[in-house]
Protein backbone atom coordinates (compact mmCIF):
# COMPACT_ATOMS: atom_id res chain seq x y z
CA UNK A 1 0.00 0.00 0.00
CA UNK A 2 1.31 3.80 -0.83
CA UNK A 3 1.87 6.44 1.82
CA UNK A 4 -1.27 7.52 2.87
CA UNK A 5 -1.75 10.15 4.86
CA UNK A 6 -2.40 9.73 8.42
CA UNK A 7 -6.16 11.13 9.10
CA UNK A 8 -6.82 13.32 12.55
CA UNK A 9 -8.29 12.04 15.54
CA UNK A 10 -9.94 8.43 15.59
CA UNK A 11 -10.36 7.78 11.45
CA UNK A 12 -11.21 4.64 10.47
CA UNK A 13 -9.62 1.68 8.32
CA UNK A 14 -11.26 -0.18 5.37
CA UNK A 15 -13.13 -2.64 7.75
CA UNK A 16 -16.37 -1.82 5.98
CA UNK A 17 -16.00 -2.95 2.91
CA UNK A 18 -15.87 -6.63 2.06
CA UNK A 19 -12.84 -8.16 1.39
CA UNK A 20 -13.51 -8.24 -2.55
CA UNK A 21 -13.46 -5.00 -2.95
CA UNK A 22 -10.42 -3.81 -0.66
CA UNK A 23 -7.65 -3.82 -3.00
CA UNK A 24 -9.41 -1.69 -5.87
CA UNK A 25 -10.72 0.81 -3.03
CA UNK A 26 -7.10 0.86 -1.20
CA UNK A 27 -5.46 1.25 -4.94
CA UNK A 28 -8.05 4.06 -5.48
CA UNK A 29 -7.89 5.65 -2.33
CA UNK A 30 -3.64 5.57 -2.35
CA UNK A 31 -3.61 7.15 -5.81
CA UNK A 32 -5.93 9.95 -4.57
CA UNK A 33 -4.07 10.75 -1.80
CA UNK A 34 -0.16 11.52 -3.59
CA UNK A 35 -1.03 14.42 -5.47
CA UNK A 36 -1.77 17.26 -2.80
CA UNK A 37 -1.84 17.35 1.00
CA UNK A 38 -5.42 18.28 1.99
CA UNK A 39 -8.38 16.95 1.42
CA UNK A 40 -11.11 18.25 -1.41
CA UNK A 41 -14.50 18.73 1.01
CA UNK A 42 -14.23 18.09 5.15
CA UNK A 43 -17.84 18.01 6.53
CA UNK A 44 -16.50 18.62 10.66
CA UNK A 45 -18.12 19.46 14.14
CA UNK A 46 -20.98 16.83 13.64
CA UNK A 47 -23.21 16.17 16.59
CA UNK A 48 -23.48 12.68 15.57
CA UNK A 49 -21.86 11.33 12.18
CA UNK A 50 -23.33 7.74 11.69
CA UNK A 51 -21.37 5.69 9.73
CA UNK A 52 -22.87 2.70 9.41
CA UNK A 53 -20.25 0.86 9.03
CA UNK A 54 -19.45 -2.44 9.84
CA UNK A 55 -19.23 -1.67 13.67
CA UNK A 56 -21.89 0.80 13.52
CA UNK A 57 -19.53 3.44 14.60
CA UNK A 58 -21.01 6.54 15.76
CA UNK A 59 -18.82 9.72 16.43
CA UNK A 60 -19.68 12.98 18.44
CA UNK A 61 -17.92 16.23 17.38
CA UNK A 62 -17.57 14.09 14.29
CA UNK A 63 -15.86 15.00 10.75
CA UNK A 64 -15.97 13.01 7.32
CA UNK A 65 -12.88 13.69 5.11
CA UNK A 66 -13.56 13.59 0.97
CA UNK A 67 -10.79 12.94 -1.43
CA UNK A 68 -11.44 12.04 -5.63
CA UNK A 69 -15.06 11.83 -4.96
CA UNK A 70 -14.51 9.01 -2.16
CA UNK A 71 -14.28 8.93 1.73
CA UNK A 72 -10.98 9.40 2.69
CA UNK A 73 -11.49 8.89 6.58
CA UNK A 74 -14.12 9.92 9.22
CA UNK A 75 -13.03 10.76 12.71
CA UNK A 76 -14.26 12.93 15.86
CA UNK A 77 -11.90 16.04 17.53
CA UNK A 78 -9.97 18.05 14.81
CA UNK A 79 -10.53 17.61 11.07
CA UNK A 80 -7.62 17.68 8.60
CA UNK A 81 -7.50 20.73 6.36
CA UNK A 82 -9.74 20.56 2.61
CA UNK A 83 -10.59 22.86 0.26
CA UNK A 84 -14.04 23.65 1.02
CA UNK A 85 -15.23 22.93 4.95
CA UNK A 86 -18.81 22.24 5.86
CA UNK A 87 -19.40 23.04 9.26
CA UNK A 88 -22.52 20.76 10.62
CA UNK A 89 -22.33 22.48 14.24
CA UNK A 90 -26.07 20.87 15.94
CA UNK A 91 -26.56 18.66 13.20
CA UNK A 92 -26.33 14.64 12.22
CA UNK A 93 -24.56 13.42 9.02
CA UNK A 94 -25.32 10.21 7.61
CA UNK A 95 -24.97 8.34 4.08
CA UNK A 96 -27.12 9.54 1.38
CA UNK A 97 -30.07 8.12 1.18
CA UNK A 98 -30.66 5.20 -0.95
CA UNK A 99 -34.12 4.69 -2.95
CA UNK A 100 -34.80 1.56 -4.27
CA UNK A 101 -38.44 1.65 -6.34
CA UNK A 102 -39.51 4.79 -8.26
CA UNK A 103 -41.80 5.93 -11.39
CA UNK A 104 -40.54 9.29 -11.54
CA UNK A 105 -42.70 10.33 -14.70
CA UNK A 106 -45.75 9.52 -12.57
CA UNK A 107 -45.01 13.31 -10.68
CA UNK A 108 -47.00 14.18 -14.01
CA UNK A 109 -50.40 12.98 -12.94
CA UNK A 110 -49.74 13.67 -8.68
CA UNK A 111 -53.55 13.37 -7.35
CA UNK A 112 -55.07 12.99 -10.42
CA UNK A 113 -58.86 13.13 -9.29
CA UNK A 114 -59.44 9.91 -11.49
CA UNK A 115 -56.97 7.30 -9.14
CA UNK A 116 -57.19 8.69 -5.68
CA UNK A 117 -59.95 6.10 -4.73
CA UNK A 118 -58.97 3.23 -6.18
CA UNK A 119 -56.52 -0.08 -5.48
CA UNK A 120 -53.63 -1.05 -7.56
CA UNK A 121 -55.20 -2.78 -10.62
CA UNK A 122 -58.17 0.34 -10.77
CA UNK A 123 -55.31 3.20 -10.21
CA UNK A 124 -53.47 1.34 -13.16
CA UNK A 125 -55.75 0.91 -15.70
CA UNK A 126 -57.47 4.51 -14.90
CA UNK A 127 -53.75 6.26 -15.33
CA UNK A 128 -52.96 4.18 -18.32
CA UNK A 129 -54.48 6.41 -21.00
CA UNK A 130 -53.06 9.63 -19.65
CA UNK A 131 -49.05 7.67 -19.75
CA UNK A 132 -49.82 7.24 -22.78
CA UNK A 133 -48.48 10.49 -23.93
CA UNK A 134 -45.22 10.85 -22.49
CA UNK A 135 -42.22 11.77 -24.77
CA UNK A 136 -38.92 12.62 -24.19
CA UNK A 137 -39.35 16.43 -22.69
CA UNK A 138 -41.62 15.02 -20.06
CA UNK A 139 -39.52 11.95 -18.76
CA UNK A 140 -36.75 14.29 -18.93
CA UNK A 141 -38.42 16.94 -16.98
CA UNK A 142 -40.56 14.95 -14.93
CA UNK A 143 -36.82 12.85 -14.06
CA UNK A 144 -35.08 16.04 -12.99
CA UNK A 145 -37.80 17.77 -10.82
CA UNK A 146 -38.41 14.24 -9.13
CA UNK A 147 -34.82 13.55 -8.58
CA UNK A 148 -34.49 17.31 -7.00
CA UNK A 149 -37.53 16.16 -4.57
CA UNK A 150 -35.61 13.30 -3.32
CA UNK A 151 -32.17 15.15 -3.31
CA UNK A 152 -34.43 18.25 -0.80
CA UNK A 153 -34.75 14.68 1.37
CA UNK A 154 -31.50 13.56 1.62
CA UNK A 155 -31.25 11.12 -1.04
CA UNK A 156 -28.31 10.57 -3.15
CA UNK A 157 -29.00 7.93 -5.40
CA UNK A 158 -32.32 6.95 -6.75
CA UNK A 159 -33.28 4.19 -8.83
CA UNK A 160 -36.38 4.75 -11.45
CA UNK A 161 -38.73 2.16 -12.88
CA UNK A 162 -40.40 3.22 -16.34
CA UNK A 163 -42.39 0.88 -17.95
CA UNK A 164 -44.19 3.31 -20.27
CA UNK A 165 -42.59 3.20 -23.84
CA UNK A 166 -45.02 4.45 -25.87
CA UNK A 167 -44.21 3.38 -29.48
CA UNK A 168 -42.79 6.61 -31.18
CA UNK A 169 -42.01 8.31 -28.09
CA UNK A 170 -38.30 8.02 -28.47
CA UNK A 171 -35.38 7.50 -26.08
CA UNK A 172 -36.82 8.15 -23.00
CA UNK A 173 -33.88 6.16 -20.94
CA UNK A 174 -31.72 8.38 -22.42
CA UNK A 175 -33.08 11.50 -21.54
CA UNK A 176 -33.98 10.57 -17.72
CA UNK A 177 -29.69 9.87 -18.07
CA UNK A 178 -29.37 13.36 -19.11
CA UNK A 179 -31.30 14.54 -16.28
CA UNK A 180 -29.93 12.45 -13.91
CA UNK A 181 -26.09 13.95 -15.07
CA UNK A 182 -27.52 17.57 -15.18
CA UNK A 183 -28.34 17.23 -11.22
CA UNK A 184 -25.76 15.65 -10.18
CA UNK A 185 -27.66 12.31 -8.71
CA UNK A 186 -26.06 9.20 -8.49
CA UNK A 187 -28.80 6.90 -10.79
CA UNK A 188 -30.11 3.72 -11.19
CA UNK A 189 -32.64 3.55 -13.98
CA UNK A 190 -33.99 0.18 -15.19
CA UNK A 191 -35.33 -0.45 -18.42
CA UNK A 192 -38.69 -1.45 -17.86
CA UNK A 193 -41.31 -3.63 -20.25
CA UNK A 194 -44.75 -4.08 -20.71
CA UNK A 195 -45.87 -7.20 -23.42
CA UNK A 196 -48.94 -8.73 -21.97
CA UNK A 197 -52.05 -6.57 -22.66
CA UNK A 198 -55.21 -6.58 -21.99
CA UNK A 199 -56.82 -8.51 -25.19
CA UNK A 200 -53.92 -11.30 -24.07
CA UNK A 201 -55.12 -11.51 -20.26
CA UNK A 202 -52.80 -9.05 -18.93
CA UNK A 203 -53.79 -5.25 -17.63
CA UNK A 204 -52.07 -2.41 -19.81
CA UNK A 205 -54.00 -1.24 -23.01
CA UNK A 206 -52.74 -2.70 -26.36
CA UNK A 207 -51.04 0.45 -27.61
CA UNK A 208 -48.69 0.82 -24.27
CA UNK A 209 -47.00 -2.81 -25.26
CA UNK A 210 -43.98 -3.93 -27.04
CA UNK A 211 -43.12 -7.18 -28.46
CA UNK A 212 -40.68 -9.49 -26.40
CA UNK A 213 -38.04 -9.94 -28.56
CA UNK A 214 -38.19 -5.32 -28.99
CA UNK A 215 -38.20 -5.21 -25.02
CA UNK A 216 -35.04 -7.43 -25.69
CA UNK A 217 -33.19 -5.93 -28.17
CA UNK A 218 -33.74 -2.33 -26.49
CA UNK A 219 -32.89 -3.75 -22.93
CA UNK A 220 -29.39 -4.96 -24.46
CA UNK A 221 -29.02 -1.32 -26.28
CA UNK A 222 -29.59 0.47 -22.81
CA UNK A 223 -27.05 -1.55 -20.84
CA UNK A 224 -24.40 -1.04 -23.60
CA UNK A 225 -25.06 2.59 -23.59
CA UNK A 226 -25.29 3.63 -19.90
CA UNK A 227 -24.29 0.73 -17.51
CA UNK A 228 -21.19 1.70 -16.20
CA UNK A 229 -19.39 -1.18 -14.06
CA UNK A 230 -16.78 1.03 -12.37
CA UNK A 231 -16.31 1.61 -8.89
CA UNK A 232 -17.81 5.06 -7.66
CA UNK A 233 -20.40 4.92 -11.14
CA UNK A 234 -23.19 7.71 -11.36
CA UNK A 235 -24.83 5.20 -13.99
CA UNK A 236 -26.21 1.67 -13.33
CA UNK A 237 -29.10 0.14 -15.47
CA UNK A 238 -31.19 -2.96 -14.53
CA UNK A 239 -34.01 -4.84 -16.90
CA UNK A 240 -36.83 -4.59 -15.34
CA UNK A 241 -40.52 -5.98 -17.01
CA UNK A 242 -43.06 -4.03 -15.25
CA UNK A 243 -44.82 -7.03 -12.98
CA UNK A 244 -45.94 -10.11 -13.72
CA UNK A 245 -49.74 -9.50 -14.73
CA UNK A 246 -48.11 -6.54 -17.44
CA UNK A 247 -45.55 -8.78 -19.33
CA UNK A 248 -45.36 -12.40 -20.51
CA UNK A 249 -43.76 -15.83 -18.99
CA UNK A 250 -42.07 -15.91 -22.03
CA UNK A 251 -39.94 -12.20 -21.36
CA UNK A 252 -39.84 -13.08 -17.63
CA UNK A 253 -37.34 -16.31 -18.52
CA UNK A 254 -35.61 -14.16 -21.51
CA UNK A 255 -35.19 -11.05 -18.90
CA UNK A 256 -33.32 -13.62 -16.21
CA UNK A 257 -31.61 -14.77 -18.48
CA UNK A 258 -30.30 -11.59 -19.97
CA UNK A 259 -29.66 -10.11 -17.13
CA UNK A 260 -27.09 -12.79 -16.62
CA UNK A 261 -25.52 -13.17 -19.63
CA UNK A 262 -24.79 -9.16 -19.20
CA UNK A 263 -24.29 -9.04 -15.44
CA UNK A 264 -26.90 -6.98 -14.92
CA UNK A 265 -29.77 -6.55 -11.72
CA UNK A 266 -33.55 -7.54 -12.04
CA UNK A 267 -36.34 -5.77 -11.17
CA UNK A 268 -39.90 -5.90 -10.72
CA UNK A 269 -43.38 -5.65 -8.81
CA UNK A 270 -43.99 -8.52 -6.71
CA UNK A 271 -46.90 -9.57 -4.68
CA UNK A 272 -47.92 -5.87 -4.25
CA UNK A 273 -51.52 -7.06 -3.07
CA UNK A 274 -54.62 -9.47 -3.31
CA UNK A 275 -55.52 -8.65 -6.58
CA UNK A 276 -52.05 -9.70 -7.17
CA UNK A 277 -51.88 -12.98 -5.38
CA UNK A 278 -55.50 -13.79 -7.21
CA UNK A 279 -54.38 -12.77 -11.02
CA UNK A 280 -51.13 -15.40 -10.28
CA UNK A 281 -52.79 -17.96 -9.14
CA UNK A 282 -55.42 -17.75 -12.03
CA UNK A 283 -53.44 -16.86 -14.88
CA UNK A 284 -49.98 -18.89 -14.14
CA UNK A 285 -51.62 -21.44 -12.06
CA UNK A 286 -49.32 -20.67 -8.46
CA UNK A 287 -48.15 -18.34 -6.18
CA UNK A 288 -45.79 -15.14 -6.92
CA UNK A 289 -43.23 -16.96 -5.25
CA UNK A 290 -43.44 -19.78 -6.81
CA UNK A 291 -43.78 -17.79 -10.36
CA UNK A 292 -40.28 -16.13 -9.13
CA UNK A 293 -38.81 -19.27 -9.14
CA UNK A 294 -40.13 -20.92 -12.03
CA UNK A 295 -38.98 -17.84 -14.39
CA UNK A 296 -35.55 -18.18 -12.74
CA UNK A 297 -35.81 -14.78 -11.10
CA UNK A 298 -35.23 -15.99 -8.05
CA UNK A 299 -31.75 -15.01 -7.16
CA UNK A 300 -29.41 -12.71 -5.22
CA UNK A 301 -29.43 -10.49 -8.78
CA UNK A 302 -33.15 -9.50 -8.10
CA UNK A 303 -34.50 -6.52 -6.23
CA UNK A 304 -38.71 -6.84 -5.79
CA UNK A 305 -40.56 -4.22 -5.01
CA UNK A 306 -43.23 -4.17 -2.54
CA UNK A 307 -43.32 -7.75 -1.32
CA UNK A 308 -46.39 -7.42 0.87
CA UNK A 309 -48.16 -10.95 0.41
CA UNK A 310 -45.06 -13.53 0.91
CA UNK A 311 -46.02 -16.41 3.69
CA UNK A 312 -43.30 -17.15 6.49
CA UNK A 313 -42.48 -20.39 4.53
CA UNK A 314 -42.77 -18.29 1.12
CA UNK A 315 -40.62 -15.34 3.35
CA UNK A 316 -38.14 -18.06 4.07
CA UNK A 317 -37.89 -19.13 0.06
CA UNK A 318 -36.89 -15.84 -0.49
CA UNK A 319 -34.37 -15.02 1.94
CA UNK A 320 -32.62 -18.29 1.14
CA UNK A 321 -32.52 -17.14 -2.41
CA UNK A 322 -30.96 -14.02 -1.58
CA UNK A 323 -33.54 -11.99 -3.28
CA UNK A 324 -33.66 -8.32 -2.19
CA UNK A 325 -37.00 -6.08 -1.28
CA UNK A 326 -37.44 -2.26 -2.00
CA UNK A 327 -39.92 -1.83 0.75
CA UNK A 328 -42.72 1.05 -0.16
CA UNK A 329 -44.54 1.98 2.99
CA UNK A 330 -46.39 5.06 2.26
CA UNK A 331 -47.22 3.26 -1.04
CA UNK A 332 -48.95 -0.07 -0.01
CA UNK A 333 -51.02 2.17 2.63
CA UNK A 334 -52.34 4.63 0.33
CA UNK A 335 -53.52 2.16 -2.14
CA UNK A 336 -54.47 -0.16 1.00
CA UNK A 337 -52.28 -3.07 -0.17
CA UNK A 338 -51.16 -4.11 3.33
CA UNK A 339 -47.75 -4.27 5.67
CA UNK A 340 -44.55 -5.84 4.73
CA UNK A 341 -43.27 -8.57 6.59
CA UNK A 342 -40.16 -6.36 6.60
CA UNK A 343 -38.45 -7.69 9.63
CA UNK A 344 -39.41 -11.08 8.96
CA UNK A 345 -37.44 -10.63 5.43
CA UNK A 346 -34.84 -9.47 6.72
CA UNK A 347 -34.32 -12.52 9.51
CA UNK A 348 -34.52 -14.69 7.05
CA UNK A 349 -31.47 -13.12 5.12
CA UNK A 350 -33.28 -11.13 2.15
CA UNK A 351 -31.89 -7.77 1.98
CA UNK A 352 -34.09 -4.86 2.21
CA UNK A 353 -34.65 -1.07 1.03
CA UNK A 354 -37.11 1.34 1.03
CA UNK A 355 -38.52 3.19 -2.14
CA UNK A 356 -41.00 6.05 -2.28
CA UNK A 357 -42.53 4.91 -5.01
CA UNK A 358 -44.34 6.54 -8.12
CA UNK A 359 -45.92 9.64 -7.44
CA UNK A 360 -49.04 8.94 -8.31
CA UNK A 361 -49.50 5.99 -5.45
CA UNK A 362 -47.39 7.60 -2.85
CA UNK A 363 -47.24 11.18 -4.19
CA UNK A 364 -44.72 12.57 -1.88
CA UNK A 365 -41.55 11.42 -2.67
CA UNK A 366 -39.52 12.28 0.52
CA UNK A 367 -36.65 9.41 1.26
CA UNK A 368 -36.89 10.85 5.31
CA UNK A 369 -40.79 10.74 4.95
CA UNK A 370 -40.32 6.85 3.83
CA UNK A 371 -37.63 5.83 6.02
CA UNK A 372 -40.01 7.05 8.97
CA UNK A 373 -43.22 5.53 7.62
CA UNK A 374 -41.20 2.54 7.41
CA UNK A 375 -40.59 2.93 11.31
CA UNK A 376 -43.78 3.30 12.38
CA UNK A 377 -45.09 0.34 10.13
CA UNK A 378 -42.37 -2.56 11.37
CA UNK A 379 -43.48 -1.05 14.85
CA UNK A 380 -46.80 -1.65 14.56
CA UNK A 381 -46.25 -5.34 12.50
CA UNK A 382 -43.83 -6.34 14.92
CA UNK A 383 -43.18 -4.65 18.11
CA UNK A 384 -42.46 -1.50 18.97
CA UNK A 385 -38.75 -2.63 19.90
CA UNK A 386 -37.90 -4.33 16.66
CA UNK A 387 -38.18 -1.02 14.46
CA UNK A 388 -35.68 1.53 15.63
CA UNK A 389 -34.66 4.82 13.73
CA UNK A 390 -31.01 3.44 13.39
CA UNK A 391 -32.99 -0.30 12.19
CA UNK A 392 -34.89 2.18 9.49
CA UNK A 393 -31.68 4.13 8.88
CA UNK A 394 -29.87 1.11 7.77
CA UNK A 395 -32.58 0.19 5.47
CA UNK A 396 -32.26 3.60 3.58
CA UNK A 397 -28.57 3.17 3.46
CA UNK A 398 -26.89 -0.27 3.82
CA UNK A 399 -30.24 -2.18 2.72
CA UNK A 400 -30.79 0.24 -0.22
CA UNK A 401 -27.17 -0.32 -1.39
CA UNK A 402 -27.88 -4.45 -0.71
CA UNK A 403 -30.64 -4.10 -3.16
CA UNK A 404 -28.54 -2.18 -5.81
CA UNK A 405 -25.44 -4.67 -5.78
CA UNK A 406 -23.06 -1.85 -4.29
CA UNK A 407 -22.63 -2.53 -0.61
CA UNK A 408 -19.35 -1.22 0.65
CA UNK A 409 -19.72 1.40 -1.89
CA UNK A 410 -22.71 3.38 -1.37
CA UNK A 411 -24.93 3.83 1.98
CA UNK A 412 -21.62 3.69 4.45
CA UNK A 413 -19.19 6.44 5.38
CA UNK A 414 -15.44 4.65 5.51
CA UNK A 415 -12.98 4.73 3.89
CA UNK A 416 -13.33 3.81 0.16
CA UNK A 417 -16.64 4.43 -0.19
CA UNK A 418 -18.36 7.16 -2.28
CA UNK A 419 -18.52 10.52 -0.69
CA UNK A 420 -22.29 10.53 -0.65
CA UNK A 421 -23.59 12.44 2.62
CA UNK A 422 -26.68 13.97 3.81
CA UNK A 423 -26.51 16.64 6.63
CA UNK A 424 -29.50 16.76 8.81
CA UNK A 425 -29.99 20.03 11.07
CA UNK A 426 -31.58 18.74 14.71
CA UNK A 427 -32.10 22.50 15.51
CA UNK A 428 -35.52 24.21 16.12
CA UNK A 429 -38.87 23.65 18.17
CA UNK A 430 -39.02 20.25 16.53
CA UNK A 431 -36.26 19.13 17.77
CA UNK A 432 -36.29 21.08 21.17
CA UNK A 433 -35.97 18.56 24.08
CA UNK A 434 -34.44 15.91 22.12
CA UNK A 435 -31.21 15.82 23.81
CA UNK A 436 -29.71 12.44 24.27
CA UNK A 437 -30.31 10.25 21.06
CA UNK A 438 -29.78 12.73 17.80
CA UNK A 439 -30.16 9.28 15.57
CA UNK A 440 -33.77 8.52 17.87
CA UNK A 441 -34.17 12.27 17.48
CA UNK A 442 -33.69 12.67 13.85
CA UNK A 443 -36.22 10.43 12.50
CA UNK A 444 -38.98 10.80 16.00
CA UNK A 445 -38.76 14.33 15.37
CA UNK A 446 -39.19 16.74 12.32
CA UNK A 447 -40.44 16.56 9.47
CA UNK A 448 -36.89 17.03 7.99
CA UNK A 449 -35.42 17.85 5.24
CA UNK A 450 -31.48 17.47 4.31
CA UNK A 451 -29.64 20.53 5.17
CA UNK A 452 -26.88 19.73 3.20
CA UNK A 453 -26.99 16.33 -0.20
CA UNK A 454 -23.51 15.37 -0.91
CA UNK A 455 -23.32 13.24 -3.99
CA UNK A 456 -19.82 12.50 -4.65
CA UNK A 457 -18.04 15.06 -2.81
CA UNK A 458 -20.01 17.52 -4.58
CA UNK A 459 -22.78 19.86 -2.71
CA UNK A 460 -26.42 19.64 -4.47
CA UNK A 461 -28.39 21.26 -1.44
CA UNK A 462 -27.22 23.48 0.30
CA UNK A 463 -28.56 25.34 3.24
CA UNK A 464 -31.97 23.41 2.26
CA UNK A 465 -31.78 24.56 -1.30
CA UNK A 466 -30.73 22.80 -4.59
CA UNK A 467 -27.65 24.32 -5.96
CA UNK A 468 -29.09 24.63 -9.40
CA UNK A 469 -32.09 26.85 -7.79
CA UNK A 470 -32.28 28.57 -11.17
CA UNK A 471 -32.84 25.48 -13.59
CA UNK A 472 -35.54 24.29 -10.56
CA UNK A 473 -37.44 27.61 -11.83
CA UNK A 474 -37.20 26.78 -15.36
CA UNK A 475 -37.96 22.77 -15.01
CA UNK A 476 -40.80 23.34 -12.48
CA UNK A 477 -42.36 26.05 -15.20
CA UNK A 478 -42.32 23.30 -17.72
CA UNK A 479 -43.56 20.58 -15.59
CA UNK A 480 -46.69 22.49 -14.93
CA UNK A 481 -47.32 22.94 -18.89
CA UNK A 482 -46.40 19.28 -19.27
CA UNK A 483 -48.58 17.66 -16.68
CA UNK A 484 -51.67 20.31 -17.85
CA UNK A 485 -50.96 18.79 -21.01
CA UNK A 486 -51.08 14.91 -19.66
CA UNK A 487 -53.73 15.81 -17.05
CA UNK A 488 -56.08 17.06 -20.29
CA UNK A 489 -56.42 20.41 -17.86
CA UNK A 490 -56.35 23.82 -19.59
ZN1 LIG B 1 -43.99 0.77 -8.36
Amino acid sequence: MLAVRPAVGGAEGLRGIPCRERRDTTERRASAVIDSGVSDLVVRGARCVATLDDQRREFADGWVAVRGGLIEAVGTGPAPAAQMTIDATDCLVTPGLVNTHHHLYQNLTRAWPGMTDQPLFGWLTSLYPLWAALDTESVHVSTWVGLAELALSGCTTSTDHLYVHPRGAGDLLGAQVAAARDLGVRFHPTRGSMSLSQKDGGLPPDDLVADDDEILTASEEAVARHHDRAWGAMTRVALAPCSPFSVTERLMVATAELAERLDVRLHTHFAENAEDDAFSLATFGCRPVDYLERTGWATPRTWVAHCVMPTDPEVRRLGAAGVGVAHCPSSNLILASGIAPVADLRAAGAPVGIGVDGSSSADSASMWLETRQAMLLAKLRSGPGVATARWALELATLGGACCLGREGELGVLAPGAVADLAVWSLTGPGYAGALADPIEAWLRCGPAAARDTIVGGIPIVREGHLVAATTLDEMLRAHRRLAARMQRLP
